[in-house]
């Protein structure tokens, strides 16, 4: 199992590298940030030790980048700065875990040992049907490779009847799964809606994917129309 240690703090840096090569693994360190996320990139790793505060280029940029370019990695970040450090940051930058400093060396491999169980992250699946495909991590969507300009609620929607394709879907499982369980608007709002994406995703593409079906609700053509 290989690993890529992420920390300027040299004498912590060579403990981490040959406490971890004890245990097994092998390690490559990098002692600032741009070297950390060139090695990320070069090489294939099957864990990340990744420090927050680090020269040239921060943890969490490092862990965005590489998320970003779909490097799903497992990454267990390191911090100094209890109390300060915001977790939420630390797991929106698309880390796996963390662990504050100091911390011991029993707890580090048992973290390691856990995301290694656990394995990469999978990127959220691209949903399809035909031409028509939305990206749910990205939050955008396609007709025949021509990106769409939806408004998040129009994505919401499109992603709902994406996920039920080919089956047909009442205004009511809309209002519930787009809007709000507790909406207490007018339910036409769903056939303003559709409307609308039919507009942007049909009609200039003379297709017809959405499917009004009476008194029943709405159909996604499982091909894309
Ligand atoms: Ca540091």
């Amino acid at each position: 199992m290989r690993v890529l240690v992420v920390e300027d703090e040299k004498r912590l840096a060579a403990g981490l590298k040959s406490g971890l090569e004890a245990e097994g693994f092998a390690v490559d360190v990098a002692l600032d940030g741009a070297d950390g996320l060139w090695l990320a990139r070069e090489q294939p790793y099957d864990l990340i030790v990744l420090d927050i505060m680090l020269p040239s280029v921060n943890g969490y940029r490092i862990c965005s980048t590489l998320r970003d370019e779909g490097n799903w990695t497992p990454i267990l970040m390191l911090t100094a700065k209890d109390g300060e450090f915001d977790e939420a940051e630390a797991l929106d930058s698309g880390a796996d875990d963390y662990l504050t400093k100091p911390f011991s060396h029993v707890v580090l491999v048992a973290r390691l040992r856990a995301l290694l169980r656990r394995g990469a992250r999978e990127r959220p699946v691209v949903l399809e049907a035909g031409d028509l495909r939305l990206d749910p991590g990205e939050r955008r969507a396609w007709r025949d490779g021509t990106q769409l300009e939806l408004t998040p609620r129009e994505l919401s929607l499109l992603e709902f009847l994406l996920r039920h394709k080919g089956t047909v879907v009442s205004k009511r499982d809309i209002l519930g799964h787009v809007w709000d369980y507790d909406f207490e608007g007018d339910p036409n709002i769903v056939e303003v809606y559709v409307r609308r994406l039919r507009n942007k995703l049909d009609r200039p593409f003379r297709r017809r994917a959405i499917e009004t079906r009476r008194g029943a609700g709405y159909r996604l053509a499982g091909d894309g129309g």
